[in-house]
């Protein structure tokens, strides 16, 4: 603790908007050299007795009957200071509690967050003397030899582990405690899921031209600006193998580096490339950890025990001391941004941290998100393109097909006659297909005939979806489920059917086609036990399989050498979805699944199914004209003031009851208006276009302008207004979405 400063500022573990700040509290000289700014702390609150986080300390505190710090709950202080002003930013920036956005740093496991998780002890054996000289003066038994010679590479083995390597028995070891010798020590070890159980991954031997002009480039912004890099590199250019590298450099200068990458794609090959080259040096962080697991990695991570953290986006908050790099792989991706508070985009984030702890980043992908590319092409980030594949193979060539001709030629199956004759081809050959479906927004649905008639959840305002193994329809969004009804609720016609494709569905209908070949169907329901998507990879890639069938979970970075042929069951997927982002979501999609055609020697073809031919996005896909279509893009942003052009606010109020929801909200835009700076725009209030979920009505308003600091103050000075005029209804909840990306 500096100084005489006797008094901290802590903040206190309440998410409430009035505790939102510090409190002073005084440290008892009992604890005094030990509490510290980042310490977890226990503190009386009111009535009750709180957690709490110490963010600073004050010679004099700010109230006159000063209560007492009660204890420390952790040894060492949990937070860095560099992590708290990180906290402090997403807090401010996100609008949130500062408690929240702390708690976002921690896992659960550790307090704060809640529960707690002790560490695990293990009894481990040490030498107590260095034994040379030794050896010649005392006489041992051949196991206790043998057990000293271990200890030579192997000091502070866990005793059972070192028994079974030596075959010695518990009775050697108390020998050679009771010859002062040896000493046996209790000692925190760490739970680690990955030790020992992954496959290798080769590394490549020479680095193509590309890769080296672009590892070039990187370092000279290292040395310089030290901007964001964009490494704008299409799909099979190798741009893993530029973010390994880059790694390597940072672990040989000792500084740790965090990987982001998609959670659909912390696939146990990408956590085994990395795993190959650095093993314990690596933690992998994903969301099949256990509590302790994450604990500890947690722990190995902020020991500096761990250099390579690999995870989804909350590891951009990994506790990295001595941090180096951040690398964010498919910079693109709508998971980055997380949908509960707080509500953050792990790029925003990442480049706020990297700013503080000086460290480096680079954002890679094949179809850069709008705002990126735009942040590169005016010079605030570097831009570094690589253009050709690895072993020069060709981007795969696609065709589009029309399935309205195909229906009025009669064929009414779900794959064209062009993609089964392909396929046909493909299965003489002994060659590879993959067959994509997008799973959100294209599930079956059941509807009637006669009447359109559509099921729908009673308790949210969305479609019921058709799982043909237990002939159920079950609600996504509440888990509501009844059995297929015979009849049309409706009209009573029995004329009711499902629609759309499901996985399922195309992995039955491709069986029917050809019975002989082997089908495999990779989706998050047959992905379910631990080691499932390992052994279809290993089949994928020894060539047991004919035909892979699957979702998002296929599109993302696999790679399957033999896999000449791709087909997309429908292009659509993302084309209806009621945002600004559909179209870029779809060409994304489109040239992730493509990308996956024609990975190894021979060349790729692909087949996009589309009711929409002609629209834009699809055919600049097709194309893979990139450069024309973020052109094309970008005037639309351009034009509509959206962002990279302006900024968008979200605030989403939700209710049981409708019509307090309604009066709720008309006076809180009300209140909003009054506090908006000039110029900008506020749109609604509208219903969301999910209106109810888990029979909470939906409605929102969405801000605009080009000044985020100005919406964001306005905007709480607003709703502080509506709170205190009573504005706000009791069962009203609010949410802030700064920067949102699903607006449903
Ligand atoms: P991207 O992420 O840019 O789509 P990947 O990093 O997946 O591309 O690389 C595509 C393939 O090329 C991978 O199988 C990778 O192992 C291989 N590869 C990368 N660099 C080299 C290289 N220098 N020499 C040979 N193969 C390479
Ligand atoms: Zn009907
Ligand atoms: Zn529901």
């Amino acid at each position: 603790m500096p100084g005489s400063d006797q008094y901290a500022e802590v903040i206190v573990n309440k998410a409430v908007d009035r505790v939102d700040r510090v409190f002073h509290y005084r440290v008892p000289d009992s604890l005094k050299n030990e509490v510290q700014i980042g310490s977890v702390v226990s503190v009386p609150f009111g009535r009750q007795q709180l957690e709490g986080v110490v963010v600073g300390f004050v010679p004099k505190p700010d109230v006159p009957s000063v209560r007492e710090v009660t204890s420390l709950l952790y040894e060492h202080p949990l937070f860095q200071e560099e992590l708290m002003d990180l906290a402090a930013w997403v807090a401010d920036y996100y609008l949130c509690p500062k408690v929240l956005a702390m708690q976002a740093m921690l896992p659960r496991g550790l307090k704060i967050a809640g529960e707690s998780v002790r560490a695990k002890y293990v009894d481990c054996i040490y030498l107590k003397k260095d034994l040379n000289g030794i050896e010649t003066n005392l006489r041992f038994a051949p196991r206790q030899k043998e057990i000293l010679s271990y200890l030579g590479t192997h000091n502070g083995t866990p005793v059972g582990e070192m028994l079974k390597v030596t075959g010695a028995s518990r009775a050697s070891v108390q020998a050679l405690v009771k010859k002062g010798l040896v000493e046996v020590v209790s000692r925190e070890v760490y739970r680690d899921p990955y030790s020992g159980e992954f496959f290798s991954v080769p590394r490549p031997e020479n680095l193509t031209e590309e890769q080296k002009k672009a590892l070039t480039e990187i370092k000279e912004e290292a040395l310089g600006k030290r901007r964001p890099v964009l490494l704008f590199g299409v799909t099979g250019s190798g741009k893993t193998e530029v973010y390994l590298q880059v790694v390597q450099q940072m672990i040989h200068k000792k500084k740790q580096s965090i990987v982001l990458v998609p959670e659909i794609a912390l696939t146990p090959q990408m956590a085994a490339v990395f795993k190959t080259r650095w093993g314990e040096q690596v933690a992998v962080l994903h969301s099949g950890l256990s509590v302790g697991e994450r604990r500890d990695a947690w722990m190995r991570i902020s020991s500096g025990q761990v250099r390579v953290v690999v995870g989804a986006r909350s590891a951009v908050f990994a506790p990295c001391r001595e941090l180096g790099l951040i690398v964010i792989d498919e910079e693109h991706e709508q998971s980055y941004k997380q949908e509960n508070v707080p509500r953050f985009h792990a790029r925003e984030v990442a480049i706020k941290r990297a700013q503080i702890q000086n460290a480096l980043l680079i954002m890679g992908s094949a179809t850069p998100s709008v705002e990126t590319f735009y942040k590169a092409s005016t010079g605030e980030f570097r831009l570094i393109s690589m253009k050709s594949r690895v072993l020069n193979q060709s981007l795969p060539q696609v065709r589009i097909v029309d399935m309205r001709e195909e229906l009025k030629e009669g064929n009414r199956s779900i794959f064209s006659s062009l993609l089964r004759e392909k396929m046909a081809e493909r299965l003489l050959k002994g060659e590879q297909t993959l067959l994509f479906l997008n799973r959100r927004g294209f599930h079956t649905f059941v509807s009637c005939r006669a009447c359109g008639y559509v099921i729908t959840c009673p308790h949210c305002a969305i479609s019921l979806t058709f799982h043909a193994g237990q002939k159920r329809l079950r609600c996504h969004y509440c888990g509501y489920s009844r059995v297929l009804p015979t009849v049309c609720p409706s009209c009573g016609s029995h004329a009711i059917r499902q629609f759309g494709t499901g996985t399922q569905r195309v992995e039955d209908e491709v069986r029917k086609l050809f019975p002989e070949a082997r089908v495999a169907r990779v989706d998050s329901d047959t992905m379910g036990p631990k080691g499932a998507y390992d052994r279809v990879y290993r089949q994928v890639r020894k060539g047991e399989i004919d035909i892979i069938v699957g979702t998002q979970m296929i599109a993302k970075g696999l790679d399957f050498p033999g896999v000449t042929l791709v087909g997309v069951v429908s292009a659509d997927l993302t084309l209806h979805i009621p945002e600004m982002r559909a179209g870029e979501r779809t060409f994304q999609l489109i040239t992730q699944v493509a990308g996956r055609a024609g990975r190894g020697e021979k060349p790729g073809e692909v087949v996009l199914q589309t009711y929409h031919p002609k629209d834009p996005a699809i055919m600049l896909a097709a194309r893979q004209d990139y450069p024309a279509f973020i052109r094309m893009e970008i005037e639309n942003r351009k034009a509509a003031s959206y962002p990279p052009f302006g900024y968008l606010i979200r605030i989403l109020f939700t209710c049981r009851e409708l019509p307090v929801l309604e009066r709720t909200i008309d006076e809180c835009t009300r209140y909003i208006w009054e506090e908006l700076p000039p110029k900008a725009a506020l749109l609604g209030p509208a219903p969301a276009p999910l209106e109810r979920i888990k029979d909470r009505f939906r409605m929102h308003l969405v801000l605009k302008g080009d000044n985020l600091l100005g919406l964001r103050t306005g905007l709480q000075a607003g709703l502080r207004n509506a709170a205190e005029n009573g504005a706000v209804k009791k069962g009203v909840n609010i949410a802030i979405d700064i920067e949102p990306i699903n607006m449903m």
